[in-house]
């Protein structure tokens, strides 16, 4: 379904020559899985998010989604960033707040109310539609931005660390939220974190990121069961032994040398 091919971006910099963000990617996601992509810190996540969604071209490589090159943001994919705050309009009330790319993409007025009102009711918001953004809490805002997102109804989502800003409890709760999402609508899910416990707990696939330049250091499989609890997941010794491994990789992520393409371990 979406093919990522070879995907390396530099960025230019003022004094000339430039950060080479991301090396060399390649991954494919078949129609709905759910891939968790996992790195550290300025390992280029968002940088191919970005390019993904269409949002920035890449240096070399492309990405394929449905057969077709991604040279724009493509219409059957939703992007959900980190920074709720920031992605919604504080003058446009909860419900306007997820109609609006229906709109944009023409969609009816009767179709819209009821996929508002839908997507709504999945996030538990169905209270709160005429409240304005700022009158919310940070995990009920990101909620909001969660239900634009599904009620855009793409086949592809895109999600930039989503949870990092708000509390633990909230938290879990939305990781719950999406899991039921995806397994109710049948998306194709790529989540990007650098939470090892968050993506062993979310994905069916773990793609672990090197620091920059970043290469894919390894592709897990994460073989639990569909269904997820918090308590009884996280405590399965196969959770642990998964975690305790990805959180091995990400330690030699750290003190990948790019240069030599050898993987260095310290002492
Ligand atoms: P992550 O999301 O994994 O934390 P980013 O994609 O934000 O990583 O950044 C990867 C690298 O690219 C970092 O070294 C960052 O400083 C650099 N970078 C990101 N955006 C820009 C930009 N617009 N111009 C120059 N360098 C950038
Ligand atoms: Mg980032």
């Amino acid at each position: 379904m979406l093919s990522v091919q070879g995907i390396q971006k530099i960025y230019s910099t003022t004094g000339g020559g430039g950060v080479e963000a991301v090396r060399d990617l390649t991954f494919d996601l078949r129609k709905g899985e759910f891939a968790c992509l996992v790195g550290p810190s300025g390992s280029g996540k968002t940088t191919l998010l970005k390019v993904i969604s269409g949002l920035m071209g890449a240096t070399k490589g492309q990405v394929v989604l449905d057969g077709k090159v991604v040279d724009g943001p493509p219409r059957n994919m939703a992007l959900v960033f980190q920074e709720y705050g920031r992605s919604l309009y504080p003058w446009m009330r909860v419900a306007e707040n997820v109609e609006l790319p229906l709109k944009v993409a023409g969609v009816g007025k009767d179709e819209r109310k009821a996929r508002v009102a839908e997507a709504l009711e999945a996030v538990g918001l169905a209270h709160v539609p005429k409240s304005y953004p700022w009158q919310l809490s940070g995990g009920m805002q990101q909620r909001v931005a969660i239900a634009r997102a599904v009620a855009y109804q793409p086949e592809v989502l895109l999600m930039d660390e989503p949870f990092a800003a708000v509390d633990a409890q909230t938290r879990a709760d939305l990781e719950d939220l999406v899991r039921s999402v995806w397994a109710k609508l049948g998306l194709t899910v790529l989540f990007v974190t650098h939470d090892i416990d968050e993506s062993v707990y979310l994905g069916e696939r773990v793609i672990i990121l090197s620091s920059s330049p970043t290469v894919i250091l390894e592709d897990l499989a994460i073989d639990l069961p569909v269904e997820r609890d918090q308590l009884e997941t996280r405590s399965d010794p196969r959770f642990v032994e998964l975690r305790h491994h990805v959180y091995e990789q990400i330690q030699k992520a750290k003190t990948y040398t790019g240069d030599t393409g050898t993987v260095r371990t310290v002492a």
